[in-house]
């Protein structure tokens, strides 16, 4: 059979109209990342569902053949109308499912991916806007964790130092890898290997607070981050480690940072 149709419950991650008016979807779902095809016209009823953060059951018209998916009907459940009220929910959002597109759902891991975002879209609904990027980084550290690109909390990656021992920290994450270094050797690479890079420093306090963010639903890793004082800290910490796992920079936490930036002087 070269032709069939199919049924997925999922979640539109990401949209692109093109220049004739038709529009390209990623659609993430248990089964897989779908890319769909929705043919243009302003008579097309699909349209207002398929949309961005729009969780829906959707009918989809396989033509192995040609390798393509056409979208033929959706069903919206939610639509999570809380992240639409302003430019921080919408760009915190878009930030998590185009870490998702990157990492190919966590290396495959859809079901999981499916959950995290879908839990991730509802607490963020709820949230002030300076709480929005504390979600966004308790997400990305859960993230980190079927990636396997959780860096070691209890020691050194260079020389095994535990973090524990004295004089053992502040330690260095260094901007674009992946390995908590301790205090010597943070200074050692800092001054021989890398001397234009960006050291992180980080304390035990810090330590504490990443190894408990995923013991903790979204909601309660945002009171955590609140109440700590180098929060700011640990959100470059995360996303430095989050943008190393998705290989380069993530677009929408760069246009986040340069409009945070400009409305904070
Ligand atoms: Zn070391």
């Amino acid at each position: 059979m070269a032709q069939r149709n199919e049924r997925y419950r999922g979640l539109f991650l990401h949209t692109k109209d093109t220049a004739r008016g038709d529009r390209i979807l990623t659609f993430l779902c248990n089964e897989g990342l779908l890319s769909l095809f929705m043919f243009g016209g302003p008579k097309n009823s699909l349209r207002s569902a398929a949309l961005p953060f729009v969780l829906a059951d959707i009918e989809v018209y396989r033509d192995s053949r040609r390798d393509f998916i056409k979208l033929t009907g959706a069903n919206v459940l939610e639509v999570f109308d809380g992240i639409r009220k302003s430019f921080f929910h919408m760009q915190s959002a878009s930030a998590a499912s185009e870490f998702l597109i990157r990492t190919s759902a966590f290396g495959g891991e859809y079901q999981q991916a499916l959950l995290m975002i879908t839990l991730l879209l509802r607490e963020l609904a709820g949230l002030d806007e300076s709480e929005t990027r504390l979600v966004l980084s308790a997400f990305f550290w859960d993230a980190l964790y079927p990636l396997g690109l959780i860096p070691d909390l209890l020691r050194c990656e260079r020389c095994g130092r535990l973090f524990s021992e004295k004089n053992s920290l502040p330690g260095g994450l260094l901007v674009g890898e992946s390995s908590f270094l301790c205090r010597s050797c943070a200074e050692e690479y800092g001054q021989i290997r890398y001397s234009t890079s960006v050291m992180l420093p980080f304390d035990d306090k810090i330590l504490t607070c990443l190894h408990s963010i995923p013991k903790q639903s979204y909601g309660q890793a945002v009171l955590l981050l609140k109440s700590i004082p180098s929060s700011p800290d640990i959100i470059k910490i995360i996303e430095s480690l989050a943008e190393a796992a998705a290989e380069g920079p993530l677009q929408s936490l760069r246009i986040l940072d340069q409009t945070f930036y400009r409305t904070q002087i």
